[in-house]
């Protein structure tokens, strides 16, 4: 039966050591590291992730710049937002909290990001830090995979990995890190026939898709570690609504060796990693 990488406690452990590399930073140089916290319009999902990102800040002692603006803000004002927060420096991180509104361009607004700041790693030049193995932010989620992986003392080199999913927020970038680390990446994705024949050869499972009981159990590798980083919404019989992966995990924990939970597994990391992220930034700037 699979042991359980248990990203909920990793998580806790490190705000811990973050919290206290807060407090000898900031008697070492006479502030704390700052996040802002950019979100437009009132979208629940989204106010309940910025909600989250902002307790965690206040539990490490990094400070918050949260900015909530109308949904009807034009691009030009946010640009505007982001040249200041670039120019402020109390402010080591930004993060534009997604989906924007329709009117507004993302990319774009993005791209405006000083890369040194950009708290989500999801900036040209910092994808392409990834890309060429440069020091950088690497995109939290990736990122909290990786750490989780480590925490566990899971070898990558040499091994067959297996990333089902190849968006930019997540596939591509695990994809990346993982071949940094020396394992031998498969990309897997909507367009691959047979995702059964090329899952099967993982020893490291990453599934990043976003449909509920996508992997199963003639999916995996027998002593493989599976990673779930999907997160569906589902309603039982009953009416009652909770979270479940990818991965069908009761009929999988008895095959694999290693099993992320859902959740309580990489979402739990995600944040954390932003708060990593924001520290690093400013560490760099001394
Ligand atoms: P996305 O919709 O941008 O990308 C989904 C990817 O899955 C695409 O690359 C697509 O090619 C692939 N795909 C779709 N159907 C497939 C199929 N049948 N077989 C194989 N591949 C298929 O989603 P995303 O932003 O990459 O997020 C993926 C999942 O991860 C979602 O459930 C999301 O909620 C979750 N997520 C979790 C965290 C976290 O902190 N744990 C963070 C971000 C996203």
């Amino acid at each position: 039966i699979a042991q359980l990488l248990d990203g909920k406690a990793l998580a806790q452990r490190m705000q811990a050591e973050l919290a206290e590399q807060v407090k000898a930073l900031q008697k070492q140089h006479g502030r704390a590291p700052g996040l802002a916290v950019l979100m437009v319009g009132d979208n629940p999902a989204s106010a309940a992730y910025v909600r989250n990102k902002e307790r965690a800040c206040q539990t490490v002692g990094i400070v918050s710049f949260g900015t909530h603006f109308p949904a009807e803000t034009t691009q030009a004002e946010l640009e505007q937002t982001i040249w200041n927060l670039n120019h402020d420096d109390r402010v080591d991180g930004i993060l534009v909290q997604l989906p924007l509104p329709d009117h507004l361009d993302s990319v774009a607004l993005l791209n405006q990001i000083h890369p040194d700041k950009d708290a989500d790693g999801l900036h040209p030049t910092n994808l392409g830090r990834l890309v060429r193995g440069e020091p950088g932010l690497r995109s939290c989620t990736p990122a909290g995979v990786m750490r989780l992986l480590a925490e566990y003392k899971i070898d990558v080199s040499g091994r067959q990995a297996v990333v089902v999913g190849r968006s930019i927020l997540v596939g591509k970038p695990i994809a990346m890190l993982l071949l940094e680390a020396d394992a031998t990446v498969t990309i897997a994705h909507s367009r691959s026939p047979d995702l059964s024949a090329l899952t099967c050869r993982a020893d490291i499972l990453i599934a990043a898709v976003g449909r509920q009981n996508l992997i199963t159990a003639e999916m995996v590798k027998p002593g493989s570690v599976v990673v779930d980083v999907g997160i569906n919404r589902v309603t039982d019989g009953t009416g009652k609504s909770r979270l479940v992966g990818d991965v069908d995990f009761s009929a999988v924990q008895p095959i694999a060796a290693y099993l992320t939970p859902v959740p309580g597994g990489v979402g739990a990391m995600t944040v954390t990693m932003l708060l990593h992220n924001t520290v690093w930034s400013y560490s760099q700037k001394f």
